[in-house]
C-alpha cells in the first residue's frame, strides 16, 4: 500500500486529517474547548516557547481545526493550511501577514465585493495602495508591476464575470519581475477538485470554505493554504494578533464532514452547469452566457488548460432592463434568490444590487458587471427541473 499522501483525491478527501482519539471513534470528536491542560508549569512554558508540540489555547490551534487543515493542505497540494472563521477572515489574515505601509497590491478588477472593499477602502486607511486592472490580458499586469508591489491577487474564474486568468502566466510574470511577490489565488469557485493554483506557480491559495468546500450552506468558514513557513506566519501573526479570525471546533467538524464528498458533489455541479449553460445560450431571451465550459466563451481555452472541470458557476445577461430582470427572478419557483454559492440548492442573485453593491457604477462598468447580469450557482437538483424553472420565467421575456 502506498503512503496516504500519494493516494488519489477521492481517498485523501476522506482519510487525510483524521486525528487520534482514545476510543477509536470513526469520526473525530468535536474538541469543544477553549483551553488545554498542561501536565506542569514547565510543560506550559515549553509549549509557549515552541520547544514542545501540543495544544495551548484554541485561538492558537485545536485538533478539530487541525483535521481540516491537514485535509485541505493535501488536496490543494500545499505544505500546510490554516482554517479561519470566514473567507474574509482568510483573506484579511493573509494580507495582514504580508503588507505594511507603503506597499502595493495589484488585483484583478472583478473581485468578490468585500475583497474589493477591503483592498480599495480598508487597507488604504493604513497606507497600502491597491491597483485594479483587467488581468484577462496579462500585458496589463506587466505594465502595473512596480518596486512597491508585494501582492498580485486574483480569482479565476472571477466573481461574477467568470473571466478566466492564466495562473501559470500571471505567476511567471510576477515572479520574473520580483521573486518575493506573493501571488495569491482565491480558489473558492473551483475548489482543489477542479483547479490547483499552487501547482501552477501561485504562492498562496485562499478560500471561502462557506461555499463548495463545505457544500451544505450551513456554516461560514475560510482557509489559507501555502508553504509551512507562511502558514506559520498567518497563524502566529495574521490570525493570533491581527484578526483573531479562528474557526470554531464545531464548524471545523462540519467542514471536515462536508469535504468527504467534495469530488462527487463537484462532478454533479459541473455536469448540471454545462447542461444549463447550453440551455441558456440557446434561449432567445438571453443575450450572453458567461461560462468557461462554453466554446463561445472568451476564457474557454485557458480554462481547459488549468481546470479539470468547468465549474458550477455562471452568469448571464438578459435582453431586458433591470426591473424586468428582477421581476423574472422573483417568479422562480425552484431556484432560490440568495447570495452565497456552492450549495445543494440552486441559488440565483443580481450582482449589481447584491454581492457587488460595494462597487460604484463606474467601477461596475469597468469590471464588466452590467445591470442585467444574473449570477447562477447551479445546485445538485435534477438539471431538467432547474431548466424547466428557468424556462418558465424566461419564455415570456422572449416575446
Ligand atoms: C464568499 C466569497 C468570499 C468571502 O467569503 P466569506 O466566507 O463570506 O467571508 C471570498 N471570495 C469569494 C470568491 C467568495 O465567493
Amino acid at each position: 500500500m502506498k503512503d496516504l499522501k500519494d493516494l488519489s483525491f477521492a481517498t485523501r478527501q476522506i482519510h487525510v486529517g483524521k486525528q487520534k482519539n482514545s476510543v477509536g471513534a470513526l469520526c473525530d470528536p468535536i474538541y469543544m474547548t477553549s483551553t488545554f491542560a498542561f501536565d506542569s508549569v514547565e510543560q506550559g512554558g515549553r509549549r509557549f516557547a515552541g520547544e514542545e508540540d501540543g495544544y495551548i489555547y484554541t485561538r492558537l490551534g485545536n485538533p478539530s481545526q487541525r483535521a481540516v487543515e491537514e485535509k485541505l493542505a493535501s488536496l490543494e497540494g500545499g505544505e500546510d493550511a490554516a482554517v479561519t472563521a470566514s473567507g474574509m477572515g482568510a483573506i484579511s489574515s493573509t494580507l495582514w501577514s504580508i503588507l505594511k505601509q507603503g506597499d502595493e497590491i495589484i488585483a484583478e478588477e472583478a473581485l468578490y465585493g468585500c475583497t474589493f472593499s477591503l483592498m480599495s477602502h480598508g487597507l488604504s486607511e493604513f497606507g497600502v495602495t491597491a491597483k485594479f486592472i483587467d488581468m484577462s490580458s496579462l500585458d496589463n499586469l506587466k505594465n502595473a508591476l512596480s518596486e512597491k508591489t508585494k501582492v498580485v491577487y486574483f480569482e479565476t474564474p472571477c466573481n461574477p464575470t467568470l473571466t478566466v486568468i492564466d495562473i501559470e502566466e500571471a505567476a511567471k510574470i510576477a515572479h520574473e519581475y520580483n521573486p518575493e511577490i506573493k501571488v495569491i489565488v482565491d480558489n473558492t469557485f473551483c475548489t482543489p477538485y477542479v483547479q490547483r493554483p499552487l501547482s501552477k506557480g501561485a504562492d498562496i491559495v485562499v478560500h471561502s470554505a462557506t461555499k463548495y468546500l463545505n457544500g451544505h450552506g450551513d456554516i461560514v468558514a475560510g482557509a489559507v493554504i501555502s508553504d509551512a513557513e507562511f502558514i506559520q506566519k498567518v497563524k502566529m501573526f495574521g490570525m493570533k494578533d491581527m484578526t483573531g479570525s479562528i474557526m470554531s471546533p464545531f464548524n471545523a467538524f462540519l467542514l471536515a464532514r462536508g469535504m468527504k464528498t467534495l469530488d462527487i458533489r463537484m462532478e454533479r455541479h459541473c455536469a448540471n452547469a454545462m447542461k444549463i449553460a447550453k440551455f441558456l445560450e440557446s434561449h432567445p431571451a438571453v443575450k450572453k452566457v458567461y461560462y468557461p465550459g462554453l466554446e463561445s466563451f472568451e476564457g474557454h481555452k485557458t480554462a481547459l488548460k488549468q481546470m479539470d472541470l468547468m465549474g458550477g458557476m455562471m452568469s448571464f445577461e438578459l435582453k431586458a432592463d433591470r426591473d424586468q430582470v428582477a421581476a423574472a427572478l422573483n417568479k422562480l419557483q425552484l431556484c432560490i434568490v440568495a447570495v452565497s454559492l456552492g450549495d445543494a440548492e440552486t441559488l440565483v442573485e443580481h450582482p449589481a444590487s447584491m454581492t457587488h453593491s460595494t462597487y460604484s457604477s463606474e467601477e461596475l462598468a469597468s469590471a464588466g458587471i452590467s445591470e442585467g447580469l444574473v449570477r447562477l450557482s447551479v445546485g445538485l437538483e435534477d438539471p431538467d427541473d432547474i431548466i424547466a424553472d428557468l424556462k418558465e420565467v424566461l419564455d415570456p421575456l422572449a416575446k
